[in-house]
């Protein structure tokens, strides 16, 4: 786990960090990812303090730094479909992407951005609102159960499970509109929740199901900037709710809610990555190399075609070009 301080003192200009990027082979393009991502990774819940995770860096990337960083997050993403490909050929493992944020952080673009170049047939997004009645009527995971990514496919949460020890433990009205029985509302129930999150988990990466998990970390500050603009832009004002306002309010103790859902769930198996996210671009990049990084960690490769196999082909290659038409 890197504090805002390490990441400082090996700090290089963002320009030059990116031009180098988009130079590199193949193999020490997926080098260079993991160590890129590497800083903002936290995978045990030791002396985990969001405070040491910056939510801004680079803020100079600028005019030059920009399409740098265009070119760096198309080869991430270029290497990500080659990945997919595999991914979906060998048909064992899956991959689930699970994003949280305040709102206007910025996850619906980075999703947007970082799975662009993914064959859709491959990926599959879902959004976790309130609950609906339905819903209520079922344990919380129910619903997140029935969106996890079959064999050899990438699923994305757009919110998950993991509202439940967030806005649920922010509002505890939540809570208790949740039909439970009173017993079982007592003071452990976060982290009892918690437990049961960390242990879901390991038992998807014990069927084949790789969790990596994303939190974009964006500033007070900046989310007053981006909400103050999706007030003053025409095309911005559908994604402004006067109820983002009210939510901010409550930014301590959403913090709060974060620090603890990350110490308490981060393992070196299903990761947390803090994600800087007061610079969108930066943050796409990290987010793509953190994606290649949990790629590479399956060893994928296209299916072996034996010997047999291949003579097949050979003499079905011959008997289609004998054919007369
Ligand atoms: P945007 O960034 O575009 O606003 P969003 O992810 O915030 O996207 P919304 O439709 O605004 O989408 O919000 C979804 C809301 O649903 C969030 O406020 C979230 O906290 C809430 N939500 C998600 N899961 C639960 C849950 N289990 N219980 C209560 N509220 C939930
Ligand atoms: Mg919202």
């Amino acid at each position: 786990m890197a504090t805002k301080k390490e990441e400082t003192s090996n700090a290089q200009p963002a320009g030059s960090r990116i031009t180098a990027i988009t130079e590199l082979s193949r193999k020490e393009f997926i080098s260079r990812a993991k160590k890129l991502s590497k800083p903002y990774r936290v995978t045990s819940d030791k002396k985990f303090k969001l405070k040491d995770f910056p939510t801004n860096v680079d803020n100079d990337l600028g005019k030059e730094g920009k399409p740098l960083a265009q070119q760096a997050l198309q080869l991430g993403v270029q290497a990500l479909s080659e990945m997919q490909d595999k991914l979906y050929a060998q048909d064992k493992w899956s991959l689930l992407l699970i994003f949280q944020a305040m709102d206007a952080a910025g996850k619906d673009g980075a999703i947007k951005h970082v799975m662009s170049g993914i064959n859709p047939q491959g990926c599959h997004v879902s959004s976790f609102k309130a609950p609906n009645n339905e819903e209520l009527d079922h344990d919380y995971l129910w619903r997140c159960m029935k969106q996890l990514p079959e064999r050899g496919r990438i699923g994305i949460f757009n919110r998950s499970y993991y509202e439940e020890v967030l806005v649920v433990r922010v509002h505890e009205g939540i809570l208790k509109a949740q039909k439970l029985p009173e017993k079982l509302l007592t003071e452990n129930i976060w982290d009892e929740r918690l437990n049961d999150m960390r242990n879901f988990e390991s038992y998807l990466n014990r069927n084949g199901i790789l969790v990596v998990k994303f939190f974009l970390n964006v500033s007070k500050k900046e989310q007053k900037r981006r909400f103050i603009e999706r007030i003053d832009k025409p095309e911005k004002n559908w994604k402004f709710s006067a109820g983002d306002v009210e939510e901010r309010k409550y930014w301590k103790q959403y913090m709060v809610a974060y620090e603890e859902m990350i110490k308490k769930t981060a393992t070196e198996k299903s990761p947390w990555y803090v994600i800087p996210a007061d610079n969108k671009p930066y943050a796409r990049i990290v987010i793509a190399s953190a994606i290649i990084s949990a790629l590479d960690s399956m060893k994928l490769k296209y299916p072996d075609v034996g010997p047999e196999q291949l003579a097949e082909l050979q003499r079905l290659k011959l008997e289609l070009l004998a054919e007369k038409a």
